[in-house]
């Protein structure tokens, strides 16, 4: 079950993400994303295909996770879910749906690229993917993922409350970036 993988590496990494948003923000993010999907996990029905998972995170992310990031999180997961609802191929709809996603963090949120968010890590991955051709290669996105998130570390924050903290986060990597990194992690697990 992919959310499963993608709750697990939210566990493993749980410490670390809560540091990070320790030097930047209030902490909470590790406790955001994980107790997030804790609750899709409890929720989604045995053998639910990758569209019911993708639903079922959607409405859990929306309607009951908490910071900044729930709703952002939830509105990529929706796009995502609303795509692979169509029944195409799925690794195609997946691709579009992580883009039909950033488009509408970025309609709500306002984040640019260079803002120091999520987008840091969605944005020039998703660029990856549209650029390439061929089957889709989730192993080496997941690895440009990671790395587009490690980036924000050179990044200062434009919004949300690591804005208020300026030079102090420089060398660490903004967490809701770190956070998304794992959800391509969890798709190069069950999609290569
Ligand atoms: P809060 O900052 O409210 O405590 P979280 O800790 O759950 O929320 O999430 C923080 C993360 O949300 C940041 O690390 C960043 O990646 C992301 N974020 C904050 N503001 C925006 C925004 N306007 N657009 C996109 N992502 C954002
Ligand atoms: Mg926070
Ligand atoms: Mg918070």
């Amino acid at each position: 079950m992919l959310m499963k993988t993608y709750l697990d590496a939210a566990e493993a990494a749980h410490a670390e993400l809560t540091r990070i948003d320790q030097v930047a923000g209030d902490g909470d993010f590790g406790d955001n994303l994980r107790d997030g999907l804790r609750g899709v996990v409890s929720r989604l029905p045995s053998g639910a295909d990758l569209a019911t998972e993708f639903d079922v995170a959607a409405t859990w992310f929306l309607d009951e996770v908490g910071g900044t990031s729930g709703p952002l999180i939830g509105l990529l997961l929706r796009e995502t879910a609303a795509e692979l609802a169509k029944r195409g191929d799925e690794d195609a709809a997946l691709v579009a749906g992580l883009a039909g996603g950033l488009a509408a963090i970025q309609r709500v949120g306002e984040a640019k690229v260079g803002d120091r968010t999520m987008v840091d890590c969605l944005a020039p991955t998703i660029d990856g993917l549209n650029d390439a051709t061929g089957p889709v290669d989730w192993t080496a996105t997941a690895t440009a993922a990671l790395a587009n998130a490690r980036a924000t570390a050179d990044l200062r924050a434009r919004m949300g409350r690591a804005s208020y903290v300026g030079e102090r986060v420089l060398g660490t990597p903004d967490a809701g970036a770190m956070g998304i990194a794992l959800l391509f992690w969890a798709l190069a697990v069950h999609r290569d």
